[in-house]
């Protein structure tokens, strides 16, 4: 019986998230005197560094391809089968979210999604989940044999304490993937916006995309990804992929910097369980503001290149 972690790769590395599910794993491993072993697609350079944030076993798949959601999920069932999975954890993340039903339904397993807690059993097996884009908390009871847990990303400590380990092998099959990937466009060279630590968000109030210069500038200045509104992107400012909110990515840095955004409910629905969020905008009345741990009002032609002179200095 096992804690199986499935692990996400990104240009040739273990995404941070991954780093916090192994631990997360661990964890509950622990509690319930499992193994526990993280699930890598492929063998990478690092793959034995994945001990280090708590994996028991590493096991590699031995798998060279793209991740398309039908394949993935057949292999990663076949191998919680066979490693006698008890628990599965993954990360809420685009490729979480996407496997996960698909898991749940070959494993016949319960389903969480959205998770924040550690497993209660006092009574049952409980987990605190955040739903309606983050405004309110649900408790789920997972009741199944097997349970899978896809835990929110930013949410829990990586804890690299542990040791390299020497990455095993399993061989599993699966069918042809029935998705073909004709494009992919990836941003490079940027923090990921779902994996940021920091993020420098604008709207509306910046009135036009050649204004953006200042935000990336504070942004890179602060090691920060760049967001923006709903509008923004709508009108072509900045790419979607930038876009969060109800409709949009949701996010949960540890800081999130709004400038020249309102604050309207649907885009405070992918931000605001943000650990801290700072505010400018010059209307002393917008709405972020009752949202914002930190606010300053005032003209974000002025404040942002004043921030970016004291961060250079
Ligand atoms: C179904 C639905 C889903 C939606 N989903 C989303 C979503 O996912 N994400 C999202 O963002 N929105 C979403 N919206 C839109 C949302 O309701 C707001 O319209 C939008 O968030 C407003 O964007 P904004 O704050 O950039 O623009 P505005 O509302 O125009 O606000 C601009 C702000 O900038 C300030 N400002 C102006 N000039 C300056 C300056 N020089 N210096 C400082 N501050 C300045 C203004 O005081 C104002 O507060 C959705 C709406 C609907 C109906």
């Amino acid at each position: 019986m096992s804690v199986i972690v499935f692990t996400e790769i990104d240009n040739q590395q273990y995404k941070k998230s991954s780093l916090e599910a192994i631990s997360y794993g661990k964890k509950v491993a622990q509690n319930f005197g499992l193994s526990c072993i993280a699930l890598s697609l492929d063998t990478l350079s690092d793959t034995a560094t994945l001990g280090k944030y708590g994996a028991d076993r590493v096991i590699s798949l031995g798998q060279n391809t793209a991740f398309t959601s039908d394949n993935t999920a057949q292999l990663v069932a076949e191998a919680c089968k066979q490693l006698e999975a008890q628990i599965v954890v993954i990360s809420n993340t685009y490729t979480g979210k996407s496997l996960a039903p698909r898991l749940a339904v070959t494993l016949d397993a319960s389903l969480a999604t959205n998770v924040i807690s550690m497993p209660d059993t006092s009574a049952g097996f409980k987990v605190k989940r955040g739903v309606f884009s983050g405004k309110a908390f649900a408790y789920t009871d997972l009741t199944k044999n097997i349970k899978l847990l896809a835990i929110t990303p930013n949410t829990f400590d990586i804890d690299s304490s542990g040791n390299d380990i020497t990455p095993e092998t399993l061989s599993v099959t699966a069918e042809a993937s029935k998705i073909s990937i004709d494009k992919s466009d990836k941003v490079v060279g940027k923090v990921p916006l779902t994996e940021a630590e920091i993020v420098v968000s604008a709207g509306r109030g910046m009135k036009g995309p050649e204004n953006w210069n200042m935000v990336e500038e504070l942004a890179d200045l602060m090691g920060a990804a760049t967001a923006c509104s709903k509008p923004v992107s709508d009108m072509g400012w900045r790419p979607h992929a930038e876009h969060v909110g109800q409709t949009g990515i949701t996010i949960k840095p540890n800081l999130y910097v709004a400038i020249g955004i309102s604050g309207a409910i649907q885009h405070l629905a992918g931000v605001s369980s943000s650990k801290t969020i700072v505010a400018i905008n010059k209307d002393p009345e917008a709405p972020f503001f009752k949202a914002a741990d930190y606010g300053i009002v005032g003209d974000a032609f002025e404040i942002v290149p004043q921030l970016i002179q004291a961060l250079k200095n």
